[in-house]
């Protein structure tokens, strides 16, 4: 097996089994691997530290997949693929929705690999090319565990093109899904576009916040702001929302939207609209407003930016107020965690000039697990707030 030699005193994160290895940390490689074979990572001093697949061109230049002197077969992974759709069946936090992310990546001990299931399809989402290349053992494996009827593949072909793939999407098994997908998550239905939808087509890691927003909804005028198509508004209908309003930039988006939320009739409007410039204009007089903005800090560079244009959101949706208004923020980006979040949060009530409390603080849901081994892994943080004066 081809073996990468790490410069001296870089192997800390390997001892503490973090997932991915640098390219700064490596001195040499002794052959040449192909991109996504499976290698051996020594430390300076020549013990062997590591097993996973090789990403050239990737600043993560190693995906590790087994740590300490322990063999990795290729064929090694199947049992844990197998292993994390087992634990997604046996979770009662996971009960009462047929669409589910059955394997998180790192949190599932699988970096560069995401399976989201939708009713009988399956979504599949390799992110490496160790992945990819492995990906009909892996759909069999999958095929076999979860008895689905069809599996798409749509790589992450932004950070495959970085490596220098080109992977295209594809039907793994099955005949091409009628899309959308319905999918029934504890009594709401959605329409989820499979084939073209941001992400694998749905936001599952709201799930639980859904929920919350079904409990707060009662008697209230809603404003769900970056909408997509529409994953709270059908929930704060469900809890009994008086009326609500979608914001969202994208048409298709929308067009889903407008289906997912046509059993309201008038209590729901959907408008296609910049939700930053609305925003600006002032929050109306919503009593629950949802803000949930693409990830406005990809990179640790992005932060300062937006952290102000979080900040920016927040103020306006405290400013204006009435006493009482919730408010439910988040964001989606490991580089703003939820302590950086709730200092961005009081500072646009400071400057509102507003009382503000936290009510709740959210993450993803338990079918998006994170390991301690790799806390980057932690993306999502929400706050839910109340303006008292
Ligand atoms: N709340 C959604 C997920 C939101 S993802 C859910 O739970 O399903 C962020 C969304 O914001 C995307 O759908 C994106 O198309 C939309 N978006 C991005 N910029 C926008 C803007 N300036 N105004 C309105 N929507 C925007």
């Amino acid at each position: 097996m081809k073996t990468l030699v790490l410069q001296p005193g870089r192997d800390r994160s390997l001892r503490r089994r973090h997932p991915w290895l640098l390219s700064g940390a490596i001195a040499r490689v002794e052959g040449v691997p192909e991109t996504g074979e499976l290698v051996a990572v020594r430390s300076a001093e020549g013990e062997l530290l590591a097993h996973g697949h090789y990403e050239p061109g990737s600043q993560l230049r190693v995906r590790l997949l087994v740590f300490g002197k322990e063999p990795l077969e290729e064929g090694a992974l199947a049992p844990r693929l197998a292993a994390a759709v087992t634990r997604r069946r046996a979770d009662p936090l996971l009960a009462g929705t047929d669409a589910v992310r059955l394997v998180n990546a790192e949190g599932d001990g699988l970096p560069g690999l995401v399976v989201d299931r939708y009713a009988d399809v399956l979504v599949v989402r390799p992110s490496t090319s160790g992945m990819l290349q492995r990906i009909e053992a892996l759909a069999a494996t999958l095929r076999e565990a979860t008895g689905a009827a069809v599996a798409l593949l749509r790589p992450d072909a932004v950070s495959l093109r970085r490596v220098g793939v080109d992977a295209g999407e594809a039907l793994l098994w099955g005949a091409p899904p009628e899309t959308p997908v319905t999918i029934a998550e504890r009594g709401r239905c959605y329409r989820v576009d499979v084939q073209r939808g941001q992400k694998t087509g749905f936001y599952l890691d709201q799930r639980d916040a859904r929920d919350l927003v079904v409990a707060l909804a009662a008697g209230r005028r809603v404003l769900d702001a970056f909408a997509y198509t529409g994953g709270f508004a059908v929930a704060a209908l469900q809890g009994g929302a008086a009326h609500v309003v979608v914001l969202e930039s994208s048409q298709s988006a929308l067009g889903l939207a407008r289906e997912n939320l046509a059993f309201a009739g008038e209590r729901a409007e959907c408008i296609e609209a910049d939700a930053f410039e609305v925003l600006h204009a002032g929050a109306g007089d919503f009593d629950l407003v949802i803000l949930d903005p693409p990830p406005l800090a990809r990179r640790k560079a992005d932060v300062p930016r937006a952290a102000r244009a979080y900040k920016d959101l927040l103020l306006h949706a405290l400013a204006g107020a009435a006493p009482g208004r919730l408010v439910l923020a988040f964001a989606c980006s490991h580089h703003v965690g939820p302590d950086l979040f709730g200092k961005i949060a009081f500072g646009a009530a400071l400057d509102a000039g507003r009382r503000v409390s936290v009510l709740r603080e959210l993450g993803a849901p338990s079918d998006h697990p994170v390991s301690l081994d790799h806390p980057e892994g932690r993306y999502l943080s929400g706050l839910l707030l109340r303006v008292d004066g």
